[in-house]
């Protein structure tokens, strides 16, 4: 959704929504409906060679995603020049109804490539958007090989396009940025996902009547309910390929005009950050982190946002958040919308005059540039894949009981089967895990923490070395041992602080606060383990306030550890650090 207007759309949509439920939603191949509902035998769309590994999966995704297959998709859904809800669906070569055809034909390709294991389907809804009574979403699912766990994980993006008129369907709505991305990647990972074989049911959908009100989501979200179909997870992907800031993006982010920034994307979900939305941003974030950023050439940052949305707009993920499917919406870092057509210097890059003329950057005769980086959504097709790969084959979610005894967090696994290992994610004030370990053959496990507030959360691990979703948080104070405070005893001129986060998995800063001016000649912290061997010095300089250091403890090293500021020769002060892994 683009301008202020829609704004109200939206919730004028919202009302609709009620009436929508009772809309009969048909989906046009009952084999799609049957494989989501796991009412099906696994063995008749297993693949003749399983490809199911993990990091084989990983680093497919990471080298499979083409910048020129979405640069193709991009081509084709220009040529359709008006994708409009209310657009032409007669014509085979313009409007709405020969560019979900193609989408529909695409899915139908790629199926055939491989052993016809991709199921193609529309799902038809009937409600009255610009002139336009009967209208089509399209999806196409990837069954998986164990039903004992029937959630199905869904990938999406809307394809339809608008100018700045709701329902002007003679415009060129090319839409590049808004949103041929978020269905150019959506397609995209179907062709190389159904190279490969995941536990869960994958399904990679593309919606339309989203610009007048979210209706092709709220079309397919209240069908899954109605037929009950388990929903794991949905990742909509809604301008996800644009790195130029324009005049007016929607807050937050955007920091100036013609600002790029090819490497952010923003996850946004509802809810605070104990919810499953940000539970879910936050596995994406962890799982893009362990799997594809050491493999990956230009690596992303994934910023987890607060909100829902932008200030004042809306996308598919909160049609199926509303009837409580976990869902999140990405977006760029940088979009180029701008809100006002009466605007002297109007240009709307996202949907119109900016996408219809593009740029030939090399003089080849060839459009090259549609607003849209073809190696940025790239790598955000790649983040989402690996995403849903990880909940396409992952395990169930545990429970747990979170207790405390002195300095101690005690972390009891209380759900059965019994998996080998679990994860543990420690957060105290960030959005973010300040900490994510492992341990191994117990359902206890016990850390020493330095007195605070701690946020935990639980995942199992399978055979495979993949988690599943975290559990739902559970919040606890550790207090002082001793009736002592381990933070701010009274102001003496130099303390060290604890390091955060403690624990740590690979990455930790120590800090050293300086009250009062102190001369000095050198300075360093020492490092040792429990046996007094030192491990490492850092030097440091001690202005006044707040100085600190970043300690690399290297990957897949854990115990516990004593640093000491050292000042002229003279130690001041030690704390203790735990790294797990
Ligand atoms: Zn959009």
């Amino acid at each position: 959704m683009k301008y202020f207007i829609l704004f109200l759309c939206f919730f004028a949509g919202f009302s609709t929504y009620e009436a929508n439920a009772q809309l009969v939603n048909i989906c046009t191949n009952p084999a799609t409906q049957q494989v989501m509902l796991g009412a099906y035998d696994p063995a008749t769309y297993l693949a003749t060679t399983v490809i199911n590994d993990p990091n084989t999966i990983s680093s497919g995704l990471n080298s499979r995603v083409s910048p020129d297959s979405l640069h193709a998709y991009l081509d084709i859904l220009k040529s359709f020049q008006n994708r409009n809800t209310g657009s032409d669906t007669l014509s085979p070569v313009k409007g709405l109804g020969a560019a979900r055809r193609w989408v529909y034909t695409k899915f139908q390709q790629i199926s055939a490539q491989n052993e016809n294991r991709l199921l193609p389907s529309y799902l038809q809804f009937d409600t009255t958007i610009c002139g336009i009574t009967t209208h089509k979403n399209i999806f196409a699912v990837l069954p998986g090989t164990d039903t004992s766990d029937k959630s199905i994980v869904i990938i999406e993006g809307h394809m339809d396009s608008r100018c700045a008129g709701l329902c002007d369907t003679a415009c060129a709505a090319h839409g590049m940025e808004d949103n041929g991305s978020g269905s150019g990647l959506v397609i995209e990972l179907a062709r190389i996902m159904s190279m490969y074989s995941f536990n869960h049911t994958l399904v990679f959908l593309v919606t339309t009547g989203e610009e007048q009100g979210l209706y092709g989501a709220q079309a397919f979200a209240s069908y899954v309910q109605r037929q009950g179909i388990k929903v794991k997870a949905v990742m909509n992907n809604d301008i996800v390929g644009g790195i130029i800031c324009g005049h007016t993006a929607s807050a937050p982010g955007c920091p100036g005009y013609e600002d790029i920034d090819s490497t952010q994307v923003r996850i946004f979900s509802y809810g605070g950050f104990n919810s499953f939305y940000k539970g879910l941003s936050r596995f994406i974030k962890l799982e893009y982190k362990e799997m594809i950023a050491p493999i990956s050439a230009v690596p992303m940052t994934i910023d987890i946002m607060s909100a829902e949305d932008r200030t004042g707009r809306g996308g598919d993920h909160i049609p199926f958040r509303t009837l409580n499917y976990t869902a999140i919406r990405f977006t760029s870092a940088n979009e180029n919308g701008d809100a006002d057509v009466t605007n002297p210097g109007y240009i709307d890059r996202q949907h119109t005059s900016g996408d219809s003329i593009g740029v030939d950057i090399n003089g080849d005769g060839l459009i090259d540039t549609f607003f849209v980086d073809f190696d940025y959504l790239s790598r955000n097709t790649v983040i989402n894949g690996n995403a849903a790969a990880m909940m396409g084959l992952g395990p169930q979610t545990p429970d747990f009981t979170l207790t405390t005894s002195g300095g101690n967090l005690i972390i009891n696994i209380t759900q059965h089967p019994e998996y080998l290992n679990y994860r543990v994610g420690v957060r105290t004030t960030t959005y973010d895990w300040d900490s994510v370990y492992t341990f191994t053959g117990s359902l206890t496990d016990t850390i020493w923490v330095d007195s605070a507030k701690y946020i935990v959360s639980v995942a199992s691990v399978d055979a495979n070395g993949v988690e599943s979703l975290f559990s739902k948080e559970l919040l606890t104070t550790v207090h002082p041992v001793n009736g002592v405070p381990a933070l701010h005893q009274p102001a003496k001129p130099v303390e060290l602080l604890q390091n955060k986060p403690n624990p740590a998995d690979e990455v930790t800063m120590k800090s050293v606060l300086v009250n009062d001016k102190i001369s000095y000649k050198d300075a360093y912290i020492s490092i040792r383990d429990l046996n007094g061997k030192e491990v490492k010095r850092s030097n440091i300089t001690l202005n006044d306030g707040v100085n600190e250091i970043q300690y690399e403890h290297g990957y897949n090293m854990s115990g516990t550890f004593i640093y000491t500021l050292v000042i002229d020769g003279k130690p001041v002060e030690s704390k203790r650090m735990v790294f797990t892994n």
